[in-house]
């Protein structure tokens, strides 16, 4: 039977390696770097305005966010990274907490969320090998699709994929947040992911 994806609960926030859930559920793990959408990507997934938390000061919030879909599956919401103003030692707070989480990650499929408009950024590379390295699908939700003109889509996806040198088994979803594109796509891959 298909996850209800409308079915979902925030579990805990983790700032340490202790507080980690590996429970033996799958766990959908999310990244993208600041304002690329990520909880915009996660709210539209979950039918919900505001669960992931949309508009947080970029950068303050170095937690792993855990949500409980359908009592079946984690959707675990990595925090953002890349932005300008944060400070040396926040950016060491969230390698090391990233490190611990991929040394011990059971990742069922990885989400790199990237904005479809811009060439994905030396930190978006940095968690596409940790995804890789963990051995996972992995989906590059290529995000605010509604912000491109048609003519504009091909060439965007193009670089994106050429970027992240994605392979043939790598899915690259045009998304729209905003509008819903993709949305039933995603839910249809990660099903599969959770099979
Ligand atoms: P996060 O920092 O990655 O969690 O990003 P947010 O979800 O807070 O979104 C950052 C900004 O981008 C907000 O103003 C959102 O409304 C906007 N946004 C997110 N997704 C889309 C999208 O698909 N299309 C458009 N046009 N705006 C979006």
């Amino acid at each position: 039977m298909s996850i209800n994806f409308g079915k979902a609960e925030f579990i805990r926030s983790a700032g340490a390696r202790e507080q980690f859930l590996w429970d033996g559920l799958p766990q959908f793990a999310f990244a993208g770097r600041s304002n690329v959408g990520k909880s915009s990507v996660i709210n539209r997934l979950l039918g919900r305005k505001n669960l992931a938390y949309v508009g947080s000061s970029p950068g303050k919030t170095t937690q792993v966010n855990y949500f409980r879909v359908d009592g079946r599956v984690y959707l675990v919401d990595l925090p953002g990274y890349g932005y300008a103003k944060v400070s040396k030692a926040e950016k060491e707070r969230w390698s090391r907490l990233m490190e611990s989480y991929f040394q011990e990650a059971h990742i069922t499929a990885g989400m790199l969320i990237v904005d479809v408009r811009h060439k994905p950024t030396a930190n978006d590379l940095t968690m596409h090998s940790w995804f890789r390295e963990t051995g996972c699908p992995e989906i590059v939700v290529a995000n605010k699709l509604d912000k491109l003109k048609k003519s504009q889509i091909a060439p965007a996806l193009a670089l994106i994929q050429e970027t992240l040198e994605l392979r043939e088994e790598d899915v690259l979803l045009p998304f729209s947040a905003e509008k819903g594109t993709g949305k039933e796509e995603l839910i249809r891959l990660l099903n599969a992911a959770a099979e």
